[in-house]
């Protein structure tokens, strides 16, 4: 992968049409964005990626469930109690931000400093940090300044719950209360009983969602990175308890792989094993990508135990166990969570992407292309046909080759401007085929496909073509 700056995927992404800030025209809203025709193609393609290698397959379940739940499920998931952020304001800016990461990004400018002992003891402190006051004194006695005024006036450290409140009915009131959901897998946990006695599955077996999840998060950062409204994709394995050691590093693997078969590299990868557990957690680990403001989680691998359902049944009154019918066993199985970020996923695929290259253009001299790597998968336009010019019957061939493709998937057509500059057009969007009708394709059937990476081209009769395209994006 390139370096790339955030500004440079940001004024790309608006301008080709990935993606716009929400409500633009009113300014904005922080924290939202909106997904534009090129952008709306390419998180379909990434979800479906994810859809298909998770539940085409004998043991995992799809469902889509509401986003508005029970209020008791947060109360038994711990979100109405633990889901909340320390929160710090600076008297002199009135900037807000979350105090761990005040302090986490003192303990990077500490260990870029050389200073690696310090930083040690120091991350050691903020992991061991649970009252707003542990967070307070460490950001007291380390001196960290507002990065935007340099002050060192704080408030004290409050927590604040991330859930997005609202109100069911037309009475605004306690007994009204429901939340935006601030994750999917909590619509799995609920399902459980509902999947297990509607479908064939036995121990183990998964179930999987994509959805929309909401966060007020403190500072929203990174364009698409840390939004309010973001949407993830989960799935929660469920195992006999004593399983989770080995699924655990089963579920890792398969989701590193994952992002390697879409083309991503080992080196913008890597495991995270997280520090400090939830309680309830066996063991967690993140898969982070390399971002152009450095390392970021995308993805999240959790052995969970049997906390989740256990607490349901517990707020629920209900039976979640798992009947062995064969030894007569019964046990709440424990859990192995993936949860990814769509949107997170997609801003790094579209930064891994980014490629600007030298090449020689049609005279041989060298020219600067742009150029978005995706793999074929998910790249949001297929293929380009482009008739060489606007005349001698090229264009009615083309547009009959295009009108079929159309029908198998998303092509564009393009007969304006010179050869060159309409493959460099397809290159800054990812469109990894260009097929060419040119004065041969006429008398003998045939076309250019040139593939965009490589900018090699092969003849084929035009008949071929939508199998040859078929077979790499399916
Ligand atoms: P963080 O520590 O970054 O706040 P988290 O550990 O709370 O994240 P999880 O609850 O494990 O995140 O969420 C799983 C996945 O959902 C993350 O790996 C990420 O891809 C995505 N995600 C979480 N919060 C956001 C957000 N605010 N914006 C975009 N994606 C998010």
């Amino acid at each position: 992968m390139q370096q790339v700056t955030l500004e440079t995927i940001v004024s790309l992404a608006k301008r080709r049409g990935f993606v716009f800030q929400s409500s633009e025209i009113y300014g904005g809203l922080n924290g939202c964005w909106d997904y534009g025709p090129l952008g709306v193609e390419l998180l379909r393609n990434l979800k479906d990626a994810w859809w298909k290698s998770m539940t085409y397959r004998d043991d995992i379940e799809g469902i889509d469930a509401a986003i508005l739940m029970h209020p008791r499920v947060w109360e038994a998931s711990g979100h109405v109690a633990n889901f909340t952020d320390p929160m710090i304001d600076n008297k002199v800016s009135k900037a807000r931000y979350r105090a761990d990461n005040l302090i986490e990004e003192h303990i990077a400018k500490l260990e870029k400093n050389g200073k690696h002992e310090r930083a040690r003891n120091l991350a050691a402190r903020l992991s061991a940090a649970r009252e707003p006051e542990d967070f307070y004194q460490i950001i007291i006695d380390e001196e960290i300044a507002d990065p935007a005024s340099g002050s060192r006036d704080w408030t004290p450290v409050r927590y604040f719950n991330l859930m997005f409140k609202t109100f069911i009915g037309s009475v605004e009131d306690a007994n009204s209360v429901v939340y935006l959901r601030p994750e999917t897998a909590q619509g799995i946990f609920v399902n459980f009983r509902n999947v297990l006695d509607s479908s064939r599955q036995k121990i183990p077996f998964g179930i999987a969602q994509i959805g929309k999840a909401f966060r007020n998060e403190i500072n929203t950062k990174y364009f698409l990175f840390r939004t309010r409204e973001f949407e993830q994709m989960e799935m929660q394995y469920f195992i006999k308890p004593g399983m989770h050691v080995e699924q655990f590093e089963y579920w890792r693997e398969q989701r590193f792989q994952w992002f390697l078969e879409l083309g991503m590299t080992t080196d913008v990868l890597r495991f995270k094993p997280h520090d400090k557990l939830a309680h309830y957690a066996a063991a967690a680990v993140d898969i982070e990508f390399k971002f152009p403001f450095g390392w970021g989680e995308i993805e999240g691998i959790h052995s969970r135990t049997d906390f989740d359902l256990s607490r349901h049944e517990e707020y629920s009154g209900k039976k979640l166990e798992f009947v062995d019918t064969g030894t007569k066993e019964r046990f709440v199985p424990y859990v192995i969570e993936t949860s990814i970020g769509a949107s997170r996923s997609f801003m790094a695929f579209l930064c891994h992407a980014y490629t600007v290259e030298h090449v020689p253009d049609a005279e041989g001299d060298d020219a600067e292309r742009t150029v978005l790597k995706f793999h074929p998968k998910l790249a949001p336009i297929k293929a380009a046909v482009l008739p060489l010019v606007k005349k001698d019957g090229m264009p009615e061939f083309a547009e009959k080759l295009y009108r079929d493709l159309q029908k198998s998937f998303n092509v564009q057509y393009d007969e304006s401007a010179a050869i060159g500059r309409r493959y460099r057009r397809q290159d800054e969007i990812g469109t990894p085929f260009c097929i060419t009708i040119d004065g041969e394709s006429l008398s003998d059937g045939t076309v250019t496909v040139r593939e965009r990476d490589s900018m090699q081209q092969i003849r084929l009769a035009a008949d071929k073509v939508k199998e040859y395209i078929l077979q790499r994006i399916l």
